[in-house]
Formats: C-alpha cells, structure tokens, sequence
C-alpha cells in the first residue's frame, strides 16, 4: 500500500556509514530539511519530501511496502534482502564487496575448492544464490556477526563478509579469495510509486537533481586565455573539447577557452595547457550538471 498525504517519502539510514553522505548529496539537491538522529521523519521544506530514518536492514521491506516510495541504502543489502524495490541510480558512495574469505594458510586457492567446505556469513541468501549460480554445493552457516572469528573457532573454513579495505579481514589473519558481490549505495524505489500520478512526477524531479549533482562530481570548469592560433593544440591537450567555447578577448589575436575537466587528470592537463600556450588558466568546482 502506497503511503498517501501527496508527498514523498524516502528511506536512508538512520545512524551508520551511509548516513553522512546521504544527507549531503540530498542537501547539494538543493534539498532544505533539518536532520537529528534522534528525529524519526524530518520534512524538507521547499520540496513535497520527507526523510524517514530507520535502520537500513528495513529500508528494502519499507520500499517494497510503499511504506516509503525511495530509500537510499547498500546494494549489499538490498540483495541480502530480496525485496521488491526496483534501483534507480547507484550514487557512487558505500562502495564495498562481498568477499569468501580463508585463513591465511587454508589449503583452499580457488571457487571449486569450496566444494564440500562450510561458510559462516550474515549473508546467506546472496551466498546461496551466488553458490548456486556457481554449481559448488557448500554448507551455509548462518552467523549474526564476529563473522571473522568463525575459522579460528572451527565453526566454518572460510567466511563470506563485508569488506571495504580487507584490513580486517588481514588483521584476523584471512585472505581473500573471490567476489561474490560489489556493492555501493544506491536509490531504490517502490515500482507503483514511479508510475503513481502524484508521486512519479515528484520522483522524476529529484532524480534529474540528483543526476545533475553525481554528473558534476570529481569535475572541474576549466577557463584559460591563450592566442587563437594555439587553439588546435589546446584541443588535443583536452580531447572531450570537441566544441570549446573560445570567446575573443578585447587583446588582438587573443580568445579565452572554457571546458569542464576529470579532477583527477586536472594537473597534468594544466601543465600541457601551459606548454600549449595557454595562461591565466582558472579551474572552479561544478556543483551540478543538468544534460
Ligand atoms: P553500517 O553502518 O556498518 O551498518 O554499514 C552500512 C552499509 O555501509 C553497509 O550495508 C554497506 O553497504 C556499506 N559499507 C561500506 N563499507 C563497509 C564496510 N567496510 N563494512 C560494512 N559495511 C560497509
């Protein structure tokens, strides 16, 4: 059943990893809310939104309930949970895998080596599914946490656990042996709620919002003034620069050149632009990009 009062109703979680980033992407929507963890739901005050937080194990039911028509929660969990909530858009943050991981000196080295082996997980319905997909028929042993702990306790020969850096996993002398899932966080909705005539719409203009804002991340305005005949070495240097926009400068012979640039080749960029014959070069975060 939809939830009704004409306004919308996402999901995120209510105190944990995925909790800080959430409510910064939903404030660089422009988004105006007041957020505590001690508050269950907080409205937003310039868009038909409000914010319910719950613990992220629930967010999958929720939407799948139209209890909420979106949640914002891990891919891990969703698939843990199998509940029928359709992803809209992975959002680039929470990124974490599902990895089998051994005892440093197991004998065991690859996915048919498992054949016959018990698992310990919190995870078992995507291990099981992942096994099954896989053809290796091995024991799952359901654990509800310490799931490193369980091949030093002889309760399992490897484990199935979360992993983002796999320090842990080293520090309790593991090694990792296979992905079974990768993971980030995601925004999942109720399937009804995105064809419902008054919350589809809705839905509609957040995510064009939050498309724009993940479009703009780890990119950079890029403006720079250099003589109009440097231009085709200039486009090399930047080859997304298909169509720069040059405007000519009030100096004879001399334009300026504006192009958006990836962060992360920005200073390699900057230093071949000079040599191209480029200067004055400015760069400027982008907050959003709406194609
Ligand atoms: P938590 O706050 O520990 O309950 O984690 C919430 C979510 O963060 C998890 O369900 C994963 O989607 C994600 N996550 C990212 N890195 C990790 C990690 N190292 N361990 C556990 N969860 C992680």
């Amino acid at each position: 059943m939809l939830a009704t009062n004409g306004r919308l109703k996402l999901a995120l979680q209510r105190s944990g990893r995925l909790t800080d980033e959430t409510i910064q992407l939903l404030r660089s929507c422009g988004l105006a809310f007041e957020h505590s963890r001690q508050a269950l739901s907080s409205p937003c005050s310039n868009f038909d939104l409000d914010l319910l937080a719950i613990r992220d194990d629930d967010i999958p039911e929720y939407v799948q309930d139209g209890v909420a028509h979106l949640g914002i929660v891990g891919q891990n969990i969703l698939s843990e949970k199998s509940a029928r909530a359709r992803t809209l858009l992975p959002l680039g943050f929470g990124q974490c895998r599902l990895m089998i991981s051994v005892p440093q000196r197991s004998r065991l080295r690859s996915l048919r080596d498992l054949n016959g082996t018990r698992i310990g997980t919190t995870y078992p319905v995507t291990l099981g599914a992942f096994l099954k997909a896989q053809k290796v028929r091995a024991e799952i042993v359901k654990l509800s946490g310490s799931v490193e702990l369980a091949p030093a306790l002889n309760v399992a020969d490897a484990i199935c656990d979360i992993v983002s850096t796999g320090s842990t996993a080293r520090m309790n002398g593991l090694r990792p042996l296979l992905t079974v899932l990768e993971s980030q966080a995601a925004l999942v909705a109720n399937p009804k709620s995105l064809s419902d005539k008054r919350t589809g719409p809705l839905i509609e203009r957040l995510l064009i919002r939050i498309r724009a804002v993940l479009e703009a991340r780890g990119k950079r305005y890029l403006m720079m003034n250099a003589p109009a005949d440097a231009l085709p070495k200039i486009q090399k240097v930047i080859p997304s620069l298909k169509s720069p926009t040059v405007v000519p400068l009030a100096a004879t012979g001399m334009v300026a050149v504006h192009s958006v640039v990836a962060e992360d080749v920005f200073w390699d960029v900057m230093e071949r632009l000079k040599a191209a014959g480029a200067s004055d070069i400015v760069v400027v975060p982008i907050e959003t990009i709406v194609r």
